[in-house]
């Protein structure tokens, strides 16, 4: 049996489907219009479950060591930190994501969230909504610094989007090594974040959440930045230190921040990040295009296929 998780996995499962049971596999479908809890997941596992294709639903060490049967997980999207990667290989778990399947949605997405800080489209919008018309003035992008910290597939989408706006791009990640990338596109590249940090009008968030990465944008980080400055994250919450965003926000250390992503998703109630007039949230939707979501249903499946069939 299979477990599939993820909600918007429905709207493209039929070729997906068909491909599963053509090998004999029956699926399990998550039909509870939210993701699945571990013990959720436990349970549904406990039917012979060989392979799960997972959102960002939970797979800490101890649901992997409980899904007795589980041979392949196969993420439906990009970022891996939901599950247990060191456990899984020693469980003999295989797993693998759907490389470079959302990377122009997510890019897309934080180049609509640089436009929609820079002009404060979702304020002034709203206002309009209740018969106001307050034109707060704006900047323009062309001409404007950003910094993108991570060069893979997503960062490289956003660069080559900003340098088409009239941006002058930097890519910060010390593991990039595509040099013709930097010359076709004509982007720089920075090998110190503190001077990223400090140049860039705009800094675009696109590298995973590790041990490592985790709370990379922090006080010391939002001082070295420009008052003038955004930050834009369409990675994973967990790479901002949320209460020294909100402090910097307030301080006016930077100007405006706007995400797709959180801490704790949805926000807690009267979290008073989300209520700042200068911060942006919306609801993890830079992979949710219909574009993203039938490439990620296919390539999920298929690498679920391949994995099994090892
Ligand atoms: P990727 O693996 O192609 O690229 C990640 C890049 O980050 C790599 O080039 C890596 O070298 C770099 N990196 C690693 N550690 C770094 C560090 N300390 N400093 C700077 N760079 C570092 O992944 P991708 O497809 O570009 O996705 C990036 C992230 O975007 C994912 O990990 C995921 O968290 C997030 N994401 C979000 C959404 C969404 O819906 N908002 C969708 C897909 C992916």
């Amino acid at each position: 049996k299979i477990l599939i998780t993820p909600k918007s996995f429905k709207n493209y499962k039929e070729k997906a489907h068909r491909l599963l049971q053509e090998r004999g596999y029956e699926i399990i479908e998550n039909n509870l219009g939210r993701t699945m809890t571990e013990q959720e997941i436990i349970d549904a596992a406990q039917d012979n479950v060989v392979g799960i294709i997972i959102g960002i639903d939970p797979l800490p060490a101890n649901v992997l060591e409980q899904c007795k049967s589980l041979r392949a997980i196969s993420k439906y999207g990009v970022g891996m930190d939901n599950i247990d990667l060191k456990r899984a290989e020693e469980l003999g778990i295989l797993v693998k994501n759907a490389v470079g399947t959302n990377s122009i949605s997510v890019a897309e997405h934080a180049i609509a969230l640089m436009f929609a800080s820079a002009r404060n489209l979702p304020a002034i919008a709203a206002g309009v909504k209740s018969y106001g018309w307050d034109r707060t003035i704006g900047f323009e992008l062309t001409n404007k610094k950003l910094g993108v910290i991570g060069g893979g597939q997503i960062g490289k989408e956003v660069a080559k989007r900003a340098v088409g706006i009239g941006m002058n791009v930097t890519i910060y990640d010390p593991f990039f090594k595509d040099l013709a990338f930097l010359e076709q596109y004509n982007v720089q590249r920075q090998e110190q974040l503190d001077e990223v940090l400090k140049e860039s009008d705009i800094i675009s968030l696109h590298l995973p959440a590790t041990e490592d990465t985790k709370g990379l944008i922090n006080a010391e980080a939002l001082k070295r930045m420009k008052p003038t400055a955004i930050l834009i994250n369409t990675s994973r919450g967990e790479l901002v230190d949320e209460a020294a965003l909100y402090d910097a926000l307030v301080n006016n250390q930077i100007a405006a921040a706007a995400q797709d992503v959180y801490s704790s998703e949805p926000p807690q109630q009267g979290d008073p990040l989300v209520a700042l007039p200068n911060f942006i949230l919306t609801p993890h939707i830079g992979a949710f295009t219909h574009e993203a979501v039938e490439r990620m249903a296919m390539v999920s499946t298929e690498n679920l296929i391949h994995m099994l069939d090892q």
